[in-house]
C-alpha cells in the first residue's frame, strides 16, 4: 500500500542518515547532507508557499524566469492542448510541427535591434550558448577562417553551466574543480563601475578604459584568432551589473573593426525585464546572434533559442550541404509543448503590453530599493528595469567586504524569508528580479521587507563589530 511504501522510504532515508537523494545544483555539500531543504509546494501570482504553509513573495521569479508568475492558467491550457493533440514530434530531417514553425517566425519578427533570419531551438540557456560556439566555429570554417575560433567573455558574466557555457561564464565557482575554462575562452574586464573604477574616473572614462583594454586583448591574441564576443546586456547572475554609460557604444565598433561577431546573451533580459522587449533595445546593441530562454515560456516549460542573422545562416546552409546536413540538434529541439506554451506566453506579453506593465513598476522598484544605500552597511544598490542587487560592504568607498564568516548576506536573506520574501544570495550580494506581472503594492511590500531586514542586519553587524573590538 501507499503507507507501506512511504514507511519503507522513511526507513531507507533514516539508514542514509536523513539525507535526501538529490545531487542538488548549486548547493553546498553540507547543505545536501543537512537534509532539510526548503521545499516549495505551490504558487500563485508572485507568491510561493513552502510545505509548512509559509507564504513568500518570490523576489527572483524562480531563477529570473517566471515572468508571468506562478499561476498563469493560459500557459497550462496551452500545454494541455498540445499534449492532447501531439505530445511530441521532432524537427530532424526536414520534419517539424506547426508550433515550432510559428514560434520561430514570431521570434524573428519580435527581435528588431538587428535583422535575424532563423531561430534554432534548444532546452536551456546553457544549450543556447553552447550552440552559439558551435555555430560560430562552423561559420568561420565555412568562410575558410579555421584559426578564428577564440571567444571573449567578461569576468563575472554568467552564461550557463555546461562545459562550454561554464567556460564562457566568468565566475570561478563554476570552474574550480572542473578543469575549466577551456583554452579558447578569454575573459576581459567586468564592467562594474562601483568596484573597478579608478579614483576620479567618470562612468564614461571607465567605459573608454574597458573598451581600450578589450582592443589590447584582441591585438595581443591576434584579431584573426578571435571569433566572437559574448555579453549579457546587463550582467545578471554574477551580481547584477548594469554597464557604465556609453559601454556598449564603445565596445561594438571595436568588434566590428576586427570582424568579431557579437553574441547577446538575452537569457535574463529578453521579453520585457528592462521595460523593453529585449536588453539589446535598451542599450542599442546590434548583435549577430542572440540567446534566449527563461521568460520565453515564462519557465512553464524548458526551452531556449538562438537567433541567427541572415549572413551567418547563408554561410552555414551552404557549408552544411558539403556534409549532407547541419549536424547539430537535440531530441527536444523545438519540442511542440514548450513551443505551444511559448507562443501563448508571447501572446499574453502582447495582450497585456508587458513592457508598459514593467515600466509602471520600475520607478517604485528601483527608487524604493535604492533607499537602502542610506544604510552604513550597504555598499551599493544597483540595477535597471526589474533587476536589482544590494551589496553589503564594510566600506562604501573602498568596497571592502565584511568578513566572509559573518555571512552578512545570508543573515539579511534569512530576515527577508522570515518576513515573507525569498531573495537570491551570493556572498554579500542580494539579487532580486521579480515576476514581471508584479503590482505596485507587491513592489511596496518588497521594498518595506528589504528595509526592515536591513535594520535587523545593521544590528547584527553592530554586534559582530563590538565583539571584534572587544577581542
Ligand atoms: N545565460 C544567462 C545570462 C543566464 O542568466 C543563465 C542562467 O541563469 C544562462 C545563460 C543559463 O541558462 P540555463 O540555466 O537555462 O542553462
Amino acid at each position: 500500500t501507499a503507507d507501506t511504501i512511504q514507511h519503507t522510504g522513511d526507513a531507507k532515508k533514516e539508514h542514509r542518515g536523513g539525507e535526501h537523494s538529490m545531487l542538488a545544483p548549486f548547493t553546498a555539500g553540507w547543505q545536501m547532507k543537512a537534509g532539510v531543504p526548503l521545499v516549495i509546494e505551490r504558487g500563485e501570482g508572485v507568491y510561493v508557499w513552502d510545505n509548512k504553509g509559509n507564504k513568500y513573495v518570490d523576489a527572483l521569479a524562480g531563477l529570473w524566469c517566471t515572468a508571468l508568475g506562478f499561476s498563469e492558467k493560459r500557459l497550462v491550457a496551452a500545454a494541455e492542448k498540445q499534449l492532447n493533440t501531439l505530445p511530441f514530434y521532432h524537427n530532424f530531417w526536414n520534419r517539424t510541427t506547426q508550433p515550432a514553425l510559428d514560434l520561430a517566425e514570431q521570434l524573428v519578427d519580435l527581435f528588431t535591434a538587428s535583422k535575424m533570419s532563423k531561430v534554432f531551438f534548444c532546452n536551456s540557456g546553457s544549450e543556447a550558448n553552447d550552440t552559439q560556439v558551435k555555430l560560430v566555429w562552423y561559420y568561420n570554417n565555412a568562410l575558410g577562417r579555421p584559426n578564428k575560433k577564440k571567444f571573449i567573455a567578461r569576468q563575472k558574466s554568467y552564461h550557463g553551466s555546461t562545459l562550454v557555457s561554464a567556460s564562457l561564464t566568468g565566475l570561478p565557482s563554476l570552474q574550480n574543480g572542473f578543469d575549466l575554462p577551456v583554452s579558447f575562452v578569454l575573459h576581459t574586464d567586468c564592467p562594474h563601475y562601483w568596484r573597478y573604477h579608478l579614483p576620479g574616473e567618470s562612468e564614461e572614462d571607465f567605459a573608454t578604459r574597458l573598451a581600450e583594454n578589450l582592443e589590447k586583448l584582441i591585438l595581443k591574441e591576434g584579431p584573426e584568432t578571435i571569433a566572437a564576443f559574448i555579453g549579457e546586456p546587463v550582467m545578471g547572475a554574477g551580481g547584477v551589473m548594469p554597464p557604465p554609460k556609453t559601454y556598449w557604444d564603445k565596445v561594438q565598433p571595436i568588434l566590428k573593426k576586427y570582424d568579431i561577431l557579437l553574441i547577446a546573451d538575452e537569457v535574463v533580459c529578453a521579453f520585457g525585464r528592462l521595460g523593453t522587449m529585449f536588453g539589446c533595445d535598451y542599450y542599442g546593441i546590434k548583435p549577430d546572434l542572440v540567446s534566449v530562454a527563461k521568460a520565453l515560456s515564462s519557465a512553464y516549460q524548458p526551452i531556449g533559442a538562438v537567433f541567427v542573422s541572415q549572413e551567418i545562416f547563408d554561410a552555414i546552409a551552404k557549408f552544411s550541404d558539403g556534409y549532407g546536413a547541419f549536424g547539430h540538434g537535440f531530441t527536444y529541439s523545438g519540442h511542440p509543448v514548450p513551443c505551444a506554451v511559448s507562443l501563448e506566453a508571447l501572446k499574453i506579453y502582447k495582450e497585456i503590453d508587458i513592457c508598459a506593465q514593467v515600466n509602471k513598476v520600475i520607478p517604485p522598484f528601483q527608487t524604493g530599493l535604492r533607499q537602502l544605500e542610506k544604510s552604513s552597511i550597504v555598499g551599493e544598490v544597483r540595477g535597471v528595469g526589474l533587476v536589482c542587487a544590494i551589496e553589503f560592504a564594510a566600506d562604501k568607498e573602498t568596497c571592502e567586504a565584511f568578513p566572509a564568516k559573518w555571512a552578512v548576506g545570508t543573515h539579511f536573506a534569512g530576515q527577508c524569508a522570515s518576513r515573507g520574501m525569498l531573495v537570491r544570495v551570493a556572498g554579500d550580494i542580494i539579487m532580486m528580479s521579480p515576476p514581471l506581472i508584479i503590482s505596485p503594492s507587491e513592489v511596496d511590500f518588497m521594498v518595506k521587507t528589504a528595509m526592515a531586514a536591513v535594520v535587523e542586519t545593521e544590528k547584527y553587524v553592530a554586534e559582530k563589530l563590538s565583539h571584534k573590538e572587544a577581542s
